[in-house]
């Protein structure tokens, strides 16, 4: 019957998760808030680059550097198990951004609720 047991996702695939989340979401909030600003897709560097694939959304200026940074943040969580980030009691990303990325998660799962995509709320959780 083992293989009924789902294995537990290997860290990488952890971190992999929680960076399409975060871009996906900041996508939607992008959309909805920034309408009017030139985007394009993030163009990660360093470290980041190996999660390019997750990164494939547009962005403006602004919600680029706040997904930059979230991903670097969580490349580095030394939390194990890692908590999730508004209950962790080290707050790591730089205070501004932890307000911005705040907000960003409020509004989206929001709007996504408001609109019916439970496809989408699902497929995070
Ligand atoms: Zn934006």
């Amino acid at each position: 019957m083992a293989f009924l047991i789902a294995k537990p996702k290997t860290e990488a695939e952890k971190i992999r998760k929680d960076i399409r989340v975060l871009a996906d979401l900041t996508a939607v909030y992008c959309r909805a808030k920034h309408r009017d600003r030139e985007k394009s897709g993030p163009h990660p560097r360093g470290e980041v680059t190996a999660y390019a694939s997750e990164l494939n959304v547009q962005l403006c200026r602004e919600c680029t550097k706040l997904v930059l940074h979230g991903a670097v943040k969580r490349i580095h969580c030394p939390m194990d198990p890692k908590p999730e980030c508004k209950y962790c009691p080290e707050h790591c990303y730089n205070p501004r951004y932890r307000e911005q990325v705040r907000e960003v998660m409020r509004f989206a799962w929001r709007h996504m609720l408001k609109r019916g995509r439970f496809d989408l709320v699902i497929k995070h959780m």
